[in-house]
């Protein structure tokens, strides 16, 4: 071997090193004894990785050992949960959001800008996130001493190539070959060097099983948007699931129904033509009513139908049935390709899930073997318009975990943290 080759393998094994400390710490605070007994490393190795850790302002070591201990207390080391923080956005038809996640993947910051983006240009849109980002990195804990912004993530709907951060086909937005990373990259560079785009219902799934959601801990995940289109998020054995361009998940455009209604896509059937956002309400009410009226919030709009459901209104409780047959079709598909443990449905399916639920589980059970579908739990999204943002930002703690040297030593501006391989995270 080189010793080039040998020198990088050796700053691989450290780097490697702090993330496995700080990860531990994480989960608990402890002192650098234990924390050599449980990571099975010799009291040099870990005091060396923690100080410098702690040089980097990533761990702090208390001033007092636990209390009620014979002898000299033994000093807990734990993390500075917020040396770095995760801002995360997303785009969606009727909104802007954002989210900041911190070391301990805690939410800590939600912000939310109603904006029908269709109608935008790219130029405006663009404007808008930027006006976003840094209106929330100018609200504290930004600021503080020692506080870092670890870099900005951004979800938006449809076809996004997550290594260029290109959004390549957004009907749902209006976009087509928009490189927003780039674009970003200019309009931020005095905030942050480190900008991931990535596809919303990726970092929705990754938002879920990350903690905060319904499926915290979760390895095997699909997580539905129930938006006007139907995105697919996949997690598989802890890490998302890309596929070969990084375009798996768009199970939207499964056809389940060939003799069915016409799609964006030009296709026939599609399953977001069946049960997506706009097909919903089409079926639901005619035009002119209050829930298909855009300039009300979609959120009011569906009070309303949750509402007319529990009065039993029969228009709305067979577009119930229609939407969860037709989901529950998909689904079937879904489960007999992925055999998850946990299936999330996130938008207008969150919203509806009481009344959506039954027609779902019905044909899941008519179409899915035994054994695949054994342990198969159909969730709510517990996280709603947040859960692309919260995934997004959970996206840039993945990568300051992975890689804690990103995180310069002592009070360094975050416009010098290091830009990490997208392909060491999540
Ligand atoms: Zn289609």
């Amino acid at each position: 071997m080189s010793d080039r080759a040998a020198a990088m393998d050796q700053l691989n094994m450290r780097r490697s090193n702090l993330s496995l400390v700080l990860r531990e710490l994480r989960k608990q605070p402890r002192s650098r004894a234990q924390l050599a007994l449980d990571i099975n490393m010799t009291k040099g190795a870990v005091s060396s990785l923690v100080a410098e850790l702690e040089d980097r302002l990533l761990l702090r070591i208390s001033s007092a050992g636990t209390p009620g201990t014979v002898g000299r207390p033994a000093r807990d080391v734990s993390v500075v949960n917020s040396r770095a923080l995760g801002l995360g956005i997303s785009l969606s038809v009727d909104y802007l959001v954002a989210a900041v996640v911190n070391l301990a993947g805690e939410t800590i910051a939600r912000h939310e800008v109603p904006v029908h983006t269709p109608g935008l240009s790219a130029q405006d849109l663009t404007s808008a996130v930027v006006e976003l980002a840094q209106k929330v990195a100018r609200k504290p804990p930004f600021g503080d001493p020692g506080v870092l912004l670890a870099g900005v993530a951004v979800g938006a709907p449809d076809l996004v190539d997550a290594r260029s951060g290109t959004v390549r086909r957004s009907p749902t937005i209006g976009l087509t070959d928009f490189p927003l990373r780039r674009v970003l990259l200019g309009e931020l560079q005095g905030l942050t060097r480190n900008i991931q785009v990535d596809n919303d219902a990726n970092l929705a799934a990754l938002a879920e099983c990350r903690g905060g959601g319904s499926a915290a801990g979760v390895s095997n995940l699909v997580y539905l948007t129930g938006s006007t289109g139907i995105g697919g998020g996949i997690i598989s054995e802890g890490r998302l699931f890309r596929g070969a361009a990084g375009y798996a998940g768009e199970v939207g455009h499964m056809v389940i129904d060939p003799r069915g209604s016409l799609c964006t896509c030009g296709s026939i059937g599609c399953w977001e033509a069946e049960c997506g956002l706009e097909a919903f309400l089409v079926a639901a009410a005619d035009e002119g009513d209050a829930v298909r009226d855009v300039r009300t919030p979609l959120d009011e709009r569906f009070d309303v139908v949750v509402s007319r459901a529990q009065q039993g209104d029969l228009r709305t409780l067979a577009a119930v049935q229609k939407a969860g047959t037709s989901l529950g079709l998909g689904l079937s598909t879904l489960i007999n390709v992925f055999n998850p443990d946990v299936i999330v449905l996130g938008g207008y399916f969150a919203k509806l899930f009481p009344f959506l639920i039954e027609p779902v589980r019905r044909t899941v059970h008519q179409r899915v073997m035994a054994e695949s579908l054994a342990g198969c739990r159909v969730l709510r999204s517990e996280l709603g318009l947040y859960a692309s943002a919260i995934g997004a930002a959970h996206f840039v703690i993945d990568q300051i975990i992975t890689n804690p040297t990103a995180v310069p030593f002592g009070e360094e501006s975050s416009a010098r943290i290091k830009v990490p391989d997208l392909e060491n995270a999540s």
